[in-house]
């Protein structure tokens, strides 16, 4: 049968929060669709073509581990950013969102070179913005994940939604994430997609749709991670 192929990239170097469960849930949710999923961790990109990925992932690190991902994953900045023009699903967090923008400037003013694949750029603070954060998202409904992030990242894509509680990209317009094609970089760990099983949906039913698999319903139903989810969203706005 054929496999969803998914990139992992720097998983020893980007993997604050348990970034890694992104891949869990993207692993669980097509196997109880009945789909394969094969996952290459990617530590060392020179030479590597990206033809056969599905879906895309970075997760985030802190600016030491960052800078060092970062001069990595530049080998292969074209091919990275012919594969997000290509419309291969992509979600990339926190540090790994901020990477694909033109440059990281650090608390004390260094500047990092993004890999430069969008049009946008984050400047970072000593001031974090950290804490749980509930989005409204015209594509994924409600969105609830955690943030801790000194980064301010100002772009004019779409995003992922409004903030309804918490930061998101910045800590003045109230938007969170990015949305281009099937490119998703968002500042949300917790980890993102075992609490919003819709992006986890959308990320592998997208990469079915490039390749001709069947995207079926769930083996099981997800009744109960529907209503967690809806728990965890209420008790936070409530606290408000
Ligand atoms: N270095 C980035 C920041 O603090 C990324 C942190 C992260 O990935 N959580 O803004």
């Amino acid at each position: 049968m054929t496999a969803i192929h998914i990139y992992h990239f720097m998983p020893d170097k980007l993997n604050l929060y348990g970034d890694i469960g992104n891949i869990i849930a993207l692993s669980k949710r097509a196997k109880w669709r009945g789909i394969d999923v094969k996952v290459t961790d990617v530590k060392e990109t020179a030479g590597l073509s990206l033809t056969d990925a599905d879906i895309l992932f970075i997760g985030g690190g802190s600016d030491r581990e960052q800078a060092i991902a970062t001069q990595e994953l530049f080998k292969i900045k074209d091919e990275f950013k012919s594969a997000i023009e290509d419309g291969v699903p992509a979600l990339t967090i926190c540090g790994g969102y901020q990477f694909l923008g033109e440059k990281y400037v650090t608390p004390d003013g260094h500047e990092l070179k993004g890999l430069n694949i969008l049009d946008f750029y984050t400047e970072s603070e000593k001031e974090r913005l950290t804490g749980n954060i509930v989005i409204e998202s015209a594509t994924f409904g409600q969105i609830v994940g955690f943030e801790n992030h000194g980064g301010r990242t100002y772009h004019n894509y779409g995003t992922l939604g409004d903030v309804i509680s918490g930061y998101g990209n910045n800590d003045t317009d109230k938007k969170e994430g990015l949305h281009y094609k099937n490119l998703l970089g968002t500042y949300l760990h917790g980890p993102i997609l075992p609490k919003n099983h819709e992006i986890t949906d959308y990320l592998l039913q997208a990469a079915c749709e490039r390749k001709n698999i069947e995207f079926g319903p769930l083996e099981n139903n997800n009744v109960a991670e529907e209503n967690a989810k809806k728990v965890i969203i209420d008790r936070l706005l409530s606290e408000k």
